[in-house]
């Protein structure tokens, strides 16, 4: 396809006079791009006595009329994407375009927690390319992501609950997963401040746990996604609010819908055209869909998370209870972060509420009744794109060049680096990447569903 940036003519030029002219090109890229200043001890104390400041993380550019490809969504997906594309495929003719700030929406507020102990063999493979990536990527984007393999607990307080975990961990041994069912004993071991007696109405009976497991600063995947890209030609744009997608000869009105193919998108800064848009936005997932006439089976909640004063760190694992609908980790700064699952009521509110206090507190004093005397400090809410099989959407819609990679709902964080490389791929070669395959938008028509709710409800 026409998006191949650095096309050769293989047929004239013998291999080694392609290599050749290939490391020519390359040594003049990388000239007239010498990559963004290295995060290092040594550039440290250069700056320090130069009294030169750092360069800005990312550049603003003028907003073109025409691009290959336009990725809506500044968050870890749409950025990953933008920046796989240039990367491995060295497509880099991209934008990236968001109504507000890059890590705005569901990136910039989420809990943070990675691991890959999901339910079906297909979760089970995406996740765990995903914890691969996020194992390198403090050394790959040049950034501190502070990524703490921390492992991970999923509490069990009822017969069914221990089955759901005992199966979990069969579906996560046999790929190679690090993940076990253990007993009450084990669980007070990882983490003491958890009360295992039989006095709570749900006590706890056991817990599966993934070592590998573990919680990451969010804000700096995304600012390194952000830097990589940028420095490999991608445009980012910040407040730019895509209001429509401009489709032809598609079955419904404008030329959208079915059988239709992509033009390029209408923005509250003029128009672009562009033969691929994809939609990397989450909780507005559907409604963007929606603007090429794809319906998505998409509802969308808000989900709150709070945060503690600082404490000595007491906590060293995560910790999540499906039952009670809460989880907890503690940050290196000692501050408690709790979770919860969604907001019953479908909205695009982002505001806080004091029944998911009240509830989150009744029900994280039962786990760990020492804590009642800490402080809650901030509360806040983001908005989560629930599918009914609580896996995502991903890939090629029935209008040409509309792609999706939503229905992340309260999951998705972790999902970011494995979605940008397969979603770039699927860009660049046209063809569905094996890894996402089971998360077509067809699944719905046919039943193929993936079920994941047994393990994302509430541990995201
Ligand atoms: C409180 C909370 C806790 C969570 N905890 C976890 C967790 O522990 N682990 C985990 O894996 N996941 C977690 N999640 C889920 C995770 O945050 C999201 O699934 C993930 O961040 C989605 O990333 P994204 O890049 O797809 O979308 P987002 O980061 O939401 O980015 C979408 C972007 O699209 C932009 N946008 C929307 N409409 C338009 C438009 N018309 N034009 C231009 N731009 C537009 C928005 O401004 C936004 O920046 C949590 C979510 C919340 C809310």
């Amino acid at each position: 396809m026409a998006l191949n940036t650095c096309h050769i003519d293989t047929a004239i030029p013998a291999a080694s006079t392609l290599d050749f002219f290939y490391t020519l090109a390359m040594v003049s890229f990388r000239r007239s791009n010498p990559g963004p200043v290295r995060y290092s001890a040594g550039t440290l104390a250069k700056k320090g006595l130069s009294g030169d400041d750092w360069p800005r993380v990312w550049r603003d550019h003028e907003l073109k009329s025409t691009y290959d490809v336009v990725i809506i969504g500044g968050g870890v997906h749409g950025l990953a994407t933008a920046y796989y594309l240039a990367t491995n495929h060295g497509i880099t003719n991209v934008a990236v375009l968001d109504k507000g700030y890059l890590g705005g929406g569901g990136s910039g507020r989420n809990t943070a927690i990675v691991r890959s102990n999901y339910l079906t063999p297909e979760g089970v493979a995406f996740y765990d390319r995903s914890l691969t990536l996020y194992n390198s990527m403090a050394a790959d984007l040049n950034i501190n992501v502070m990524f703490s393999e921390r492992g991970h607990m999923t509490l069990a307080h009822t017969d069914s609950a221990l089955r759901t975990m005992h199966w979990r961990a069969e579906v996560n041994k046999l790929q190679g997963i690090d993940s076990s069912v253990i007993d009450p004993q084990e669980v007070k071991k990882l983490a003491p401040s958890l009360d295992v007696s039989s006095h709570p109405r749900y006590p706890i009976l056991g817990a599966l746990h993934h070592p590998p497991g573990g919680i990451i600063r969010h804000d700096a995947v995304v600012w390194g996604y952000a830097r990589g890209a940028d420095h490999a030609g991608v445009h980012l744009h910040q407040k730019t609010e895509v209001l429509d997608i401009l489709c032809e000869g598609g079955e419904l009105a404008d030329g959208k819908g079915a059988g239709g193919k992509v033009t390029g998108v209408r923005t509250n800064r003029g128009d672009i055209s562009a033969p691929i848009v994809v939609n990397c936005t989450a909780g507005w997932g559907s409604l963007i869909s929606n603007m090429a006439g794809v319906k998505l089976p998409i509802n969308t909640h808000p989900l709150e998370a709070a945060v503690t004063e600082p404490v000595k760190v007491f906590l060293p694992t995560v910790v999540v209870s499906g039952s009670l609908h809460v989880y907890v980790s503690q940050t290196d700064r000692g501050e408690l972060v709790f979770g919860a699952s969604v907001d019953p009521l479908a909205t695009y509110s982002m505001r806080g509420s004091l029944s998911f206090t009240e509830e989150l507190a009744g029900h994280i004093l039962e786990l760990m009744p020492g804590i009642s005397k800490m402080r809650l400090l901030r509360q806040w809410a983001g908005l989560c794109d629930m599918t009914p099989d609580y896996s995502p959407i991903m890939g090629f819609t029935p209008v040409e060049g509309h792609l999706t990679d939503v229905g992340w709902g309260t999951y998705g964080f972790k999902a970011g680096p494995v979605s940008g490389e397969q979603m770039a791929e699927c860009i660049a070669t046209q063809q569905t990447p094996k890894l996402i395959a089971p998360f077509k938008l067809s699944r719905f028509e046919t039943g193929e569903l993936v079920g994941e709710k047994g393990a994302a409800a509430v541990g995201h």
